[in-house]
């Protein structure tokens, strides 16, 4: 067990206590009870049936794919499926919520509990708790940035399926709950359930702090920070809020439960409005809507169409191709990580090889440039080429990164530029001889030396073959050689 993580207070250490909610937008054609487009980004309005727009009379009917997407994500969170589950409304007020309710699940949610493993940094993992899977409809969005004096609203996100994934309060540091976040995120997005963008909101956080003495204490009145929109904003949210928090107890004040905004520009939470209580929403089962029973074979058939999850992927990296823990979770955890990694290897390729280039060489000059792994200005196939050249001893790894640095700036194939700046290495044993003898009787005084006992002359003489070679001497042969002419 590491130390604990803790808060330095004025009066004593205390630890947090987080648990998430994450809302993550259903992949899906149509939306949850009507069949209008659900893409994102269309103009406004421009996506709305009568459903949506609740007009008097019409009724919902629910959409079988976001019930199928629900059940995959709840296989995802290792939880369990209910095959019975109801449908309530949750009634308030709000502009961008024509119904004047919005159709959610409460007491009997469609998927139950279940767990996942976050990873951390400092190469461990830890278990956190879901408490549940519900589904529920989108409200929505209303613009206040069109008009001077006007608000206007945007029914295009109104009824669109939302999974709200509920964590149980297990959490204690902000890197777990970014680790939570990068872990559901690649979940969803492996099982093609939600498209995890966080910046176009279609998976956005509510992020729930306490803080305590001790973790022998009862837990302290939560505050709950809405709709957090990246993994960085979530931990920089939690540090925040729980200095707070402790400022607060410790000058003698009490924590109100309430609903907070994240300041992002100014790094701050802010006080939004008191948090409801769930008897405040008069939650009842939506009258139009039966229970939702789900047929056995049927779920069966989901639980068997579903891909490699995340952890899978990393263990089996662990173990069939022998990479580190850096390197399995680097590789797994973005699914277009793995895809790449896997088209290098093309099945044929040196597994640790491969994975030292991907991690090295190729994401430090994606970090650098700002780019994405989808249009890497080297694609697989040639960076796979690159890396034949170093397997069959034509490049040696100092020139193969200069034929890398040279792809990226001309995107020419590694073996033409090896061609054109003849960089192919020297492994023939007769030019490696000469440079090496020519070494030896330019230096007499350094051999004499070496051969009385000075071993850490070796480096030198290595060092001057590669300068007369140009920096192209196999290394492996110049260390072999140059053993056997010193003697
Ligand atoms: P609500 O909709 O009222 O926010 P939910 O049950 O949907 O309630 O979510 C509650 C969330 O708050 C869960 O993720 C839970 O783990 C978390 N939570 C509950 N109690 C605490 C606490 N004392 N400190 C931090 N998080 C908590
Ligand atoms: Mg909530």
């Amino acid at each position: 067990m590491t130390t604990p993580y803790t808060i330095q207070g004025k009066t004593g250490t205390w630890e947090i206590v987080l648990g998430l909610e994450i809302h993550a937008q259903v992949t899906s054609n149509a939306k949850l009870f009507s069949g209008s487009d659900a893409t994102f980004g269309a103009d406004p309005n421009t996506q709305v049936s009568f459903v949506d727009a609740a007009f008097p009379g019409m009724l919902p009917v629910i959409n079988e794919k976001c019930i199928e997407q629900a059940v995959r994500t709840g296989f995802g969170l290792n939880a369990e499926i209910n095959h019975f589950s109801i449908f309530d409304r949750k009634n308030y007020f709000y502009a961008d919520l024509p119904q004047g309710y919005q159709i959610s699940q409460y007491k009997q949610p469609i998927v139950g509990e279940g767990a996942v493993t976050i990873d951390l940094s400092d190469g461990t993992t830890r278990t956190i708790g879901i408490e549940r899977l519900h589904l529920e409809q989108d409200a929505g969005k209303s613009l206040h940035d069109q008009h001077p004096t006007k608000s206007f609203v945007d029914l295009n996100r109104s009824g669109v399926a939302l999974m709200e994934i509920v964590s149980k309060p297990d959490m204690r540091t902000p890197e777990e709950a970014g680790a939570y976040v990068k872990k559901i995120r690649a979940i969803v997005r492996t099982l093609g359930t939600c498209d995890g963008n966080m910046e176009e909101g279609s998976l956005r956080c509510d992020v729930n702090v306490s803080v305590r003495r001790t973790s022998n204490d009862p837990f302290g009145t939560r505050c709950e920070i809405k709709n957090v929109n990246s993994v960085r904003f979530v931990m920089q949210a939690i540090e925040y809020e729980a200095r707070r928090q402790i400022e607060v107890i410790e000058e003698g004040g009490v924590i109100r439960q309430e609903t907070r905004l994240f300041d992002s520009a100014k790094g701050v939470t802010r006080s939004m409005r008191d948090k409801e209580d769930a008897h405040d929403y008069r939650y009842f089962p939506d009258p139009d809507l039966l229970p939702l029973v789900l047929d056995t074979a049927w779920v069966e058939n989901i639980k068997a169409s579903l891909p490699e999850l995340p952890d899978a992927k990393k263990n089996r990296f662990k173990n069939d191709y022998g990479l580190n823990e850096f390197e399995a979770n680097l590789l797994s955890e973005e699914k277009e990580n793995a895809t790449f990694y896997e088209a290098v290897l093309n099945g044929k390729r040196n597994p640790k090889l491969v994975a030292s280039w991907v991690v090295g060489e190729l994401f430090a000059s994606l970090n650098k440039n700002g780019q994405s792994i989808e249009n890497s200005p080297i694609g697989a196939d040639a960076l796979g080429e690159l890396i034949d050249l170093i397997e069959d001893n034509t490049l040696s790894g100092r020139l193969a990164k200069e034929v890398f640095a040279a792809m990226l700036e001309t995107g020419k194939a590694a073996a033409v530029i090896v061609d054109e700046q003849g960089l192919r290495q020297v492994t023939d044993t007769g030019a490696i001889e000469t440079a090496i003898a020519q070494v030896l009787e330019e230096n007499p005084d350094k051999v004499a030396e070496y051969r009385s006992g000075k071993d850490k002359l070796f480096g030198f003489f290595v060092g001057q073959v590669m300068k007369l070679t140009g920096g192209k001497a196999n290394p492996a042969l110049v260390n072999e050689v140059l053993k056997n002419k010193l003697g």
